[in-house]
């Protein structure tokens, strides 16, 4: 079993003339032409671990949260492969998809054709790099067998996390020996378990968390509403094969008046007026909060399934324009379309999928102008069973992994200390985190009460009291930053690779020194300050520990003798 290759800061390849022809084949990604000089660095990062994963394997997976330039990497990763000679197809699962492809190739230079139902003026079947839909491609090259299938020996797709059916599969088998590259947000099935018997690498990009900092993607700001109990949700059977709950019945529990009433409700105060997407259970649950939305006045429609793309297009146009407020589906638009300037997505219904969820969440956090968050309804508990859409996600291929089951796991244990876990307002129903936003809701500013008051404290102690934990806060953060820069400038390497180990030394560290309960959790924001040139005390300090430590080990290992 590979381990996943996680982003590591100062991996990065050349830019320059393409190797010859001449050059060993798996070494074709070695260089990266001129024309990537666009890429950010953790884009190159991301390809030069795809150099390395190619020399042994041949089925590579790559996970980029919507938003880090996917289409970027794509197209550097098309254009090395041209220089070198080789053949590729690209398949997309949406015509959007495919003309979003098509006009960053062009903007790369990278000559080409397009195989798509709906842009016949694009074809060119004679160019070395193919673009394709999915269903064009299945239905004139292996239905209709009108035509071969394009020969290519890179064969690059998206939505990697779907079973597309029959259909992708087929044509993916058609090309044995090529190399193949995956890419989605959430590599894992429905279910939950790895891609293990579709990938043998897997390459992890930034997280959620790293892409709002940096600005390519935008803040949720979550409102926690549930219409069903927990104890309802139990009681309703589990689909065997994708482990969520069984439709029909949800359906059925959903459908009831009081709770589709409830959904517009919470809209109408939370997000009126918004460019929302709402994910409901079926079309008949859909159906029925198109009308009631209706009934309110709102501008609502409803995309199925039975829908063609064309019309799955205009819809979407709608609401991009802002003709329709509220587009309603069943996980339908979790996959494939990027609609930045969506303001708001409600999830009408609970889950149990880790991909379901993050797939539609993904939808509404992409920045646009004027937009700096995106509002999250959350109706069905989704993010009390799965945890917080920035959470990072165990991804791996390991067959006996399942992200649904880790995240309920996670939360089930309660590993979080209290900063981390999530506050829940009373009076608005805004879920928010500590270390982000402090003590108070952010949308409200609703205080929760403390649940053991002080007693027979009067206020000037209170106020002493409070001076002296600030103190010992401050002194805490100030040694453990010492530490980490300790360890670092000790262990160079080992900091590099695995930081937080580091972290995690330097935090114990921080415990013993302040005299800290042994089960007290680091304090989240502790993960990402900046260490600090450690002052001779303290560096003293931390030798003294090594040496007692060395000493015990040898007494302890002497006494084992
Ligand atoms: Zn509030």
């Amino acid at each position: 079993m590979t381990k996943p290759l996680r982003l590591e800061l100062g991996l990065d390849l050349p830019l320059g003339e393409p190797l010859s022809a001449g050059a060993r084949a798996e070494n074709w990604l070695d260089v990266l032409p001129e024309k990537a000089n666009v890429l950010r660095d953790y884009q190159r990062d991301i390809l030069a671990r795809c150099a390395m994963a190619i020399r042994k394997h041949r089925r590579v997976l790559f996970q980029a949260p919507t938003g880090a330039g996917k289409t970027h990497i794509i197209a550097a990763l098309v254009a090395a492969a041209v220089e070198f000679g080789l053949r590729v197809l690209i398949l997309a699962t949406r015509t959007r998809l495919v003309r979003q492809l098509h006009e960053r190739l062009e903007s790369f230079g990278i000559s080409h054709g397009v195989i798509a139902a709906a842009l016949p003026g694009l074809t060119g079947w004679s160019r070395r790099v193919q673009v394709a839909s999915v269903d064009t491609l299945y239905r004139r090259c292996v239905v209709d067998a009108k035509m071969p299938l394009p020969c290519a020996d890179v064969v690059v797709f998206d939505e990697a996390h779907l079973a597309l059916g029959a259909s992708r599969q087929k044509i993916l088998n058609s090309y044995p020996n090529a190399w193949q590259f995956g890419f989605t947000a959430t590599p894992a099935k429905t279910s939950g378990a790895a891609l293990s018997d579709q990938f043998d690498a897997l390459i992890l990009g930034p997280t959620v968390s790293e892409l709002i900092e940096a600005g390519m993607l935008v803040r949720p700001r979550i409102f926690a509403k549930p219409i069903v109990t927990a104890k309802e949700l139990r009681a309703i059977r589990k689909d065997s094969k994708t482990g969520d709950y069984a439709t029909g019945e949800l359906s059925e529990l959903l459908s009831r008046p009081k709770l589709i009433g409830d959904v517009v409700q919470n809209w109408l105060r939370i997000a009126n007026g918004k460019r929302t997407i709402v994910f409901a259970c079926d079309k008949a649950h859909g159906t029925q909060l198109v009308t009631e939305f209706r009934q309110a006045g709102v501008a609502a429609e409803q995309l199925t399934d039975d829908d063609d793309d064309a019309t799955r297009e205009e819809a979407i146009a709608r609401l991009e324009s802002g003709v329709t407020k509220v587009l309603v589906n069943c996980f339908l638009l979790s996959y494939g379309i990027d609609i930045p300037n969506v303001e708001c997505v409600v999830l009408a219904r609970p889950t149990r999928s880790v991909v379901l969820y993050l797939q539609a969440i993904g939808r509404g956090m992409r920045p646009a102008d004027g937009k700096d968050h995106v509002i999250i309804i959350d109706h069905g508990r989704v993010i009390e069973n799965l945890g917080l859409p920035t959470y990072d996600r165990d991804w791996s291929l390991d067959s006996k992994s399942n992200v649904n089951v880790q995240a309920r796991e996670r939360l089930a244990e309660s590993r979080l200390s209290v900063d981390e876990k999530p506050r829940h307002c009373r009076e608005c129903g805004c879920v928010w985190l500590v270390t982000e936003d402090g003590s108070n809701c952010p949308n409200c500013g609703w205080k929760p009460v403390p649940k053991a008051k002080p007693v027979f404290v009067t206020e000037a102690e209170l106020e002493e009291i409070n001076a002296t934990l600030q103190e010992q806060t401050i002194a805490m953060e100030t040694f453990y930053r010492e530490a980490c820069d300790w360890y670092a400038s000790r262990w160079p390497d080992r900091w590099r690779i695995k930081e937080n180990s580091g972290r995690f030394w330097a935090w114990s560290q921080t415990r013993t020194r302040f005299k800290r309960p042994e089960d007290e959790r680091i304090p989240s924001r502790f993960w990402r300050i900046p260490p600090k040139p450690a002052t001779p005390e303290t560096s003293g300090w931390l030798k003294a520990q090594m040496i007692r430590w060395a000493k015990r080990r040898e007494k302890e290992s002497r006494a084992a003798a």
